[in-house]
């Protein structure tokens, strides 16, 4: 039996078979969550089949922008489910206008507003609109940051400061439902080539660059990420919350890398 046995996960992030909401899928379903998603209108055709493979057929549109689609979708997920376990937020947004140059030069207030507002409100929103289903469970949410929150880099530029806020509202969340039986977390994973992360110039070098550096010498994958959110989103992690998980073969622990027999050593 699988250690997810019994829970449900409705999973909000599911794009395409490269999604890291994919891979978490993937795991959740292995370890026995019974699933349920939410995607934007547009990928309905890519999403129905991806579910079906996971023996689910409960997936409906929510545009996490919109407090009416918000509420609308979780009126449609009452009429199959009255609770739920497992919250997955894998959703972010920002512009490709404000992720194309440097930070000072791309960011715009409504760049910002619209980053912060998709990719780290919507974890607030969804969160609160939860917990009549978590009612008396022992529940988790789960987001996905990434390094940008915490290190400047390049290109990333107001995702990183949307990746900030999002780790703190996962600290703020984890304070206020604790005591509900609630536990809240982040991975922030290594970069993967997904569909948002394309929209990123420099992901090429990103990739190369971690898996140069990163102690396993490894770029991480959506199935690396997957098994540490469903491991994290189970009855195993009871005692976690408030905790962003580096998922990153390492890199973020890294001061420096080069080869220790340089040539330095004879200049
Ligand atoms: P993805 O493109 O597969 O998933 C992003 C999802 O966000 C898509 O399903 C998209 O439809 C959804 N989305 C965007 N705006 C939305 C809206 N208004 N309403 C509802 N859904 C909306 O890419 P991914 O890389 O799997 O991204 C999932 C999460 O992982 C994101 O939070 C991303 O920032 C994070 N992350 C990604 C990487 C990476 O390198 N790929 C690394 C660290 C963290």
């Amino acid at each position: 039996m699988g250690f997810l046995a019994g829970k449900r996960a409705l999973i909000v992030g599911l794009a395409t078979d490269r999604s890291i909401a994919w891979g978490i899928a993937q795991a959740m379903h292995r370890e026995g969550a019974e699933l349920a998603f939410a995607h934007i209108e547009r990928m309905t055709d890519r999403v129905v089949p991806l579910a079906r493979q996971l023996g689910s057929d409960l997936t409906f549109a929510m545009d996490v922008a919109s407090d009416e689609e918000i509420a609308r979708g979780f009126e449609h997920l009452r009429t199959r489910w009255q609770h739920f376990d497992v919250l997955v937020h894998a959703v972010a947004f920002a512009s490709r206008e404000a992720l194309t140059g440097t930070f000072i030069d791309a960011t715009s207030r409504d760049g910002f507003r619209v980053a912060h507002d998709i990719s780290s409100y919507s974890l607030t929103a969804l969160t609160r609109a939860s917990l009549p289903f978590m009612a008396g469970r022992a529940a988790a949410v789960i987001t996905l940051s990434y390094l940008g929150a915490a290190r400047s880099i390049p290109s990333y530029n107001v995702m990183g400061l949307a990746k900030a806020s999002l780790e703190a509202n996962v600290r703020f969340l984890a304070a206020d439902l604790g005591a509900r039986g609630v536990r809240v977390n982040a991975i922030s994973a290594g970069p993967i080539k997904t569909l948002s992360a394309a929209g990123i110039p420099g992901l090429r070098k990103m990739l190369g660059q971690v898996a140069a550096a990163a102690p396993l010498k490894r770029n991480v994958t959506i199935e690396d990420v997957g098994n540490a959110a469903a491991f994290l989103c189970s009855d195993l992690a009871a005692g976690i919350t408030g905790e962003i998980l580096y998922v990153d073969g390492g890199y973020s622990t890294v001061g420096m890398s080069f080869p220790a027999d340089g040539d330095d050593q004879r200049s």
